[in-house]
């Protein structure tokens, strides 16, 4: 994500940071580097223009050019700013409403009925809250049958009136059978077309005054980026919408949109989608997109998504079982689940500082525990809670079983090994100074 621009911008502050003492000179091209980067990860020209402006003159504010490190503090002061630019606090949605009403707008492609899903995923998993899909895209029956799987997927109720295409008195349904039936949110997905046209607009405007909606989100495709900013003005003159959800921000996205849409169209970013799973939604915070931009990785928020699949009880049996040497491929092949859930793997790699230029150019196998699963599904129940078994004729069957080879199989029971070695090293705290002494 924004591989570019936070490339470019690292570059600019080259000049800046291996001198102790700088130039109003320096901090002058130093911007115009920055505003170039910007321009080039298409951001709105108004906004990188002020943008550079608004950071001069914090620069020049802040006593920059007598700072004992100028360079550090530069890139303090630009982070800051682009945590401002992109709103400053992050904000939570508005779901107190009995029930609350949640309307999906955006155009077709954007990732409206995904990001239905995963709203409705995120409300109840981490809200307790039991929400209730309306799949009002009633022109495509292929949009419907998305939501249905969708929603059997998650666990949640979608609503659909068979042979019913008017959207307004469907939604409306839809809030009156989530009333009767004790659903607290109902989140309205909508119809949307390849491009803002008069009756879409009409249509949703419609839904929005039968159902008054407490929270009316504008889902865009960060990939699109200026069209996206354009594409929000317009949702937001017609509809004064309350958040967007900027989605596939997993993909190539340069950053624009990301960057340009609060201050265009003064609304928040509330969440960004970052992968096709249910789980791939996250709360905007601006400071961590910061970060990320800058290139120092968002610790804060891999910390966050290990701790929500992160299950006590279980680790502490796993934690018994290591010290006793137990530590299974079952165990092993939860622990794999476990982080697949967290995300696809580039991503994560990217959170962690410096990590994401270093990935900038490798292919990153969304499917990279394939054959490790394979390998392990191979095996039989006893051979995989004691390894100890594996000898040479059942290490070939499972190469065959899991179309793989010897050499695959062999390695992973080595490193199987070696990380339950290290593992029961670490639970019982001893030798770890010898441990770090060995590391490269
Ligand atoms: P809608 O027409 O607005 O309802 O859009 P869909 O929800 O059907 O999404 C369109 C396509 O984009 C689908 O193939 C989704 O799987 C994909 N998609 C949606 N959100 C994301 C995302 O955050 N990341 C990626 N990579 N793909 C997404």
């Amino acid at each position: 994500m924004f591989d570019n621009l936070s490339e470019k911008l690292e570059r600019s502050f080259k000049l800046l940071k291996g001198q102790g003492k700088i130039s109003e000179i320096n901090i002058a091209e130093t911007l115009k580097d920055v505003r170039r980067a910007l321009l080039d990860a298409d951001v709105n020209y108004k906004t990188a223009k002020s943008f550079t402006e608004g950071v001069k003159a914090k620069a020049l504010g802040s006593d920059v050019l007598n700072a004992v490190q100028p360079g550090q503090m530069m890139v303090k002061i630009v982070h800051d700013e682009l945590a401002q630019l992109m709103g400053g606090e992050s904000v939570d949605i508005d779901i107190s409403g009995k029930p609350a009403v949640i309307l999906m707008a955006g155009l077709q492609g954007s990732g409206k009925t995904t990001h239905s899903g995963k709203l409705a995923h995120l409300l109840k998993n981490k809200k307790g809250k039991k929400p209730l899909l309306v799949a009002g895209d009633v022109y495509r029956p292929a949009a419907i049958n998305q939501l249905q799987v969708l929603g059997e997927q998650i666990g949640v109720d979608v609503y659909t009136e068979e042979g019913n295409n008017d959207p307004v008195k469907l939604s409306k349904d839809g809030v009156k059978h989530a009333k009767a039936n004790g659903h607290d949110v109902v989140i309205v997905d909508t119809a949307g077309r390849l491009a803002i046209d008069e009756q879409m607009m009409k249509e949703i405007a419609a839904i929005k005054n039968a159902v008054t909606p407490h929270e009316i989100l504008f889902v865009v495709d960060a990939m699109t980026g200026q069209d996206a900013v354009n594409t929000a003005k317009e949702f937001n003159d017609k509809l004064n919408f309350d958040g967007v959800i900027l989605t596939k921000l997993d993909g190539d996205t340069r950053g624009g949109a990301a960057l340009s849409i609060r201050s265009v169209v003064e609304k928040p970013i509330k969440f960004v989608g970052m992968g096709e799973k249910m789980e791939a939604l996250d709360v905007f915070h601006p400071s961590r997109m910061a970060d990320r931009i800058l290139g120092m990785g968002d610790i804060v928020s891999l910390v966050e998504r290990a701790q929500e699949q992160y299950d006590v009880d279980e680790a502490r049996k796993l934690q018994k079982k290591i010290a006793k040497n137990q530590f299974s491929f079952n165990d092993f092949l939860s622990q794999i689940q476990q982080i697949k859930k967290m995300g696809n793997l580039k991503d994560l790699a990217g959170m962690i500082p410096g990590m994401g230029k270093a990935l900038k150019n490798m292919d990153f196998d969304d499917d990279a525990f394939k054959g490790i699963e394979a390998i392990i599904y191979s095996m039989t129940p006893e051979e995989r809670e004691n390894p100890a078994v594996l000898n040479g004729s059942r290490r070939k069957r499972i190469a065959i079983g899991s179309g793989t080879n010897i050499q695959e199989v062999n390695r992973l029971i080595k490193q199987f090994d070696d990380t339950r070695k290290v593992m029961r090293m670490m639970t019982q705290g001893k030798n770890m100074g010898r441990m770090m002494q060995n590391m490269p």
